[in-house]
């Protein structure tokens, strides 16, 4: 789950990372209170869920509550990559002397937190990385064992090499890692990391990714949902507690199991189709997820062949074939749909769907090559 700058800088603080004092604003007149509540030279800066807010003009100082009023009102409902901002924060602009970068991902293929160090912070860290890969210094981490401060003053070392502030920016690591363990982030990132001409350090911006699975143990975080950023594809499926992610393709896909779904997809590509997104239905699938699963489907525009793949095991393919007829009795749904059910009660399945106007298929490599075929064709 992606989170806002001033909710992953909510969390940061509880771990004492140092965070300049800020304020939320959803009106310009909050915006020039909060600008007067600090009382000195402010940041606006545009709260939605993407990077590079700085140079789409998302981020602005502000000498005077008055300028701050004027910044929220120009950046309040502005659009950025197609986020509309709905709230900005107000927070206490620091002075900059150096800029850095430092984050925390999971990384899969050694299947260890890895830390990234920059001193080339400030600027488009994907842009560093293309560029001059050298400049970004990784490092993994023992998750059992944890960041010894060794290790964390190893790292500081690497990008900053004024004795004293290097074991301020440690610190920070060191923080910033009780944090990213504690919360279960995916990821955390600060960049920029300050330091400001007097030699202290802040996190002047901040990113956080909350692993989807661990939300349920995090109560205040899973709270920090914001609706405003969810399609209503996305929070139904949640609601049926359906995986769904929408893609660019044209053929509908509903499975069930990530394996089968992920492999239903290599199938589509592979006999030349794209599919519109990965949606996998569970196990023990009643008939109102098949249901949702097809209303969601229908609602992409781009969809132009509905693909059924479905292994029966815990799942009854009668289930399934019942969910289907009811889904079809509900919406008229006008797009072709290959089924292939396989597996428990598949012979029932069979036969409830065989009145219906249902492609069947009896292998998945038929199946996916008539769901691609019928993608294909002409409106
Ligand atoms: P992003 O563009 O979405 O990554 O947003 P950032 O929070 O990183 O802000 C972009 C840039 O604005 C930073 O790299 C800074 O150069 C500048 N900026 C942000 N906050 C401050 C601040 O408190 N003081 C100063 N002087 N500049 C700031
Ligand atoms: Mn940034």
């Amino acid at each position: 789950m992606k989170i806002h700058e001033y909710q992953a800088k909510e969390i940061l603080a509880t771990y004492g990372v140092p965070i300049p004092r800020f304020e939320i604003a959803t009106t310009p007149g909050e915006a020039r209170k909060a600008a007067d509540d600090i009382g000195r030279m402010v940041v606006v800066k545009a709260q939605v869920h993407v990077g590079g807010r700085g140079k789409a003009g998302g981020v602005k100082l502000a000498k005077t509550p008055d300028e701050a009023e004027g910044h929220a009102r120009a950046i309040l409902g502005m659009d950025i990559k197609g986020l509309t901002v709905e709230k900005v924060m107000i927070s206490d602009a620091v002075d900059i002397d150096r800029e850095y970068y430092i984050g925390i991902v999971v990384d899969r293929a050694t299947k260890k937190p890895v830390y990234m160090v920059s001193e080339a912070g400030g600027i488009d860290i994907e842009e560093v990385a293309r560029e001059t890969p050298e400049k970004i210094v990784k490092h993994a981490v023992d998750p059992e064992s944890g960041l010894s401060p060794e290790e964390a003053r190893e790292l500081a070392g690497k990008i900053e090499s004024r004795p004293a502030v290097a074991d301020r920016v440690a610190d920070f690591i060191t923080k910033l890692y009780a944090a990213f363990v504690g919360s279960d982030a995916s990821l955390a990132e600060i960049n920029p990391l300050v330091i400001t001409p007097d030699e202290v350090v802040w996190a002047v911006d901040a990113k956080m990714n909350i692993d989807d699975n661990a939300l349920y143990r995090h109560e205040e975080i899973a709270a920090m949902r914001d609706p405003a950023t969810e399609t209503d594809e996305l929070r139904k499926a949640r609601d049926m507690g359906l995986s769904f992610v929408k893609l660019d393709g044209s053929v509908g896909c509903l499975v069930n199991g990530a394996g089968l779904a992920m492999t239903t997809m290599d199938l589509i590509s592979h006999y030349g189709g794209e599919p519109a997104n990965f949606l996998d239905i569970g196990g023990s699938s009643s008939p109102e997820k098949v249901v949702t699963a097809l209303e969601i489907i229908t609602s992409d525009p781009n969809v132009r062949s509905i693909l059924i793949n479905i292994f029966g095991g815990i799942t009854r393919c009668d289930d399934v074939a019942n969910g289907l007829l009811l889904a079809l009795s509900r919406t008229s749904v006008s797009l072709p749909i290959v089924a292939r059910l396989t597996g428990t009660n598949e012979e029932q399945a069979k036969e409830i769907l065989a009145a219906s106007d249902l492609v069947s298929a009896d292998s998945m490599n038929e199946a996916v090559e008539k769901a691609v075929e019928l993608a294909k064709q002409p409106a």
